[in-house]
């Protein structure tokens, strides 16, 4: 067993938190600044794989533990990577896709296999048809240069030297997403229902990210109940939560979450165990 890390570079809804226009909306308590969400994985020799890459990927990759004083040399950065996993097609999951070419860039050309289920993938590579083309013409244009590695639900691939799981989850009228189970972490955004043989895949984990975006029931989304409802049926050791609303204050919320249930906040890093492959 090896040992890996998930940063969570992004733990916000998808119009990022608190939102500007509302001042009664807003919250003094940095912990409630959140970008779009988002994940990085780090494995024990360097390897970078990225959880979807939204409109704030940039950021998140100059910037993964939310520490650079913006303006010194941000010694954080991240400058390689190994994959992408595309939980969905949504804007806010998908948006930042343009900044890869920074990292195809630094890796000399390298290009980058994003991993998704087919349907998310086309509609990704339809958007952004440019990121998909010739492999060297993409990169002698400065376009970023990505491979579409499609992995249908319940899949197994290695990535990177890692496990990697792809488990469908239902979004509720916004169609269906996919869950990734990597070694002891299970990172499930955007979700409304998980359907039992997603379930049974997603047993005995060490750490589950797990979306939560308000207490009040919201038709693609976990609400506090039902997250509730799958961290009974999972019963991980650990469980963050993830793509939370501005109704969630860290303040309000830090005491009232059960033993083993913590609010992310943006740069947090949590270590999980992986069988290297
Ligand atoms: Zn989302
Ligand atoms: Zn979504």
């Amino acid at each position: 067993m090896k040992v890996w890390e998930i940063i969570i570079t992004g733990c916000g809804t998808s119009h990022g938190n608190p939102p500007w226009g509302y001042p009664a909306l807003w919250s003094d308590d940095l912990r409630d600044r959140r970008r779009r969400s988002g994940g990085i994985l780090r494995g024990p020799r360097g390897q970078v794989v990225l959880i979807d890459v939204g409109p704030d990927l940039v950021w998140q990759l100059r910037d993964p533990f939310v520490r650079w004083d913006g303006r010194s040399y941000p010694q954080d950065s991240v400058v390689s990577c190994d994959a992408v996993l595309l939980t969905h097609d949504h804007a806010d999951h998908c948006n930042g896709i343009n900044d890869l070419r920074h990292l195809n860039r630094l890796m000399k050309g390298r290009s980058i296999p994003m991993y998704g289920h087919p349907e998310h993938l086309s509609v990704v590579e339809a958007s952004f048809p440019y990121c998909f083309g010739n492999r060297e013409e993409a990169y002698a244009l400065g376009s970023p240069a990505i491979i579409g590695m499609p992995m249908v639900s319940g899949a197994t691939s290695s990535i990177a030297g890692l496990e990697v799981t792809a488990v469908r989850m239902s979004h509720g009228p916004a169609g269906h997403t996919t869950g990734f189970r990597c070694g002891g972490l299970g990172y499930l955004t955007d979700l409304k229902q998980l359907p039992d043989e997603s379930a049974e895949r997603l047993l005995h984990l060490d750490l589950l990210v797990l979306d939560m975006l308000r207490e009040e029931p919201h038709p693609t989304h976990l609400c506090w109940a039902e997250a509730q409802e799958i961290i009974a049926r999972l019963a991980p050791r650990r469980t963050v939560l993830t793509h939370m609303g501005h109704e969630i204050r860290y303040r309000d919320w830090e005491h009232r979450l059960p033993a083993g249930v913590t609010m992310a906040v943006d740069g947090l890093r949590c270590p999980f165990t992986a069988q290297e492959a």
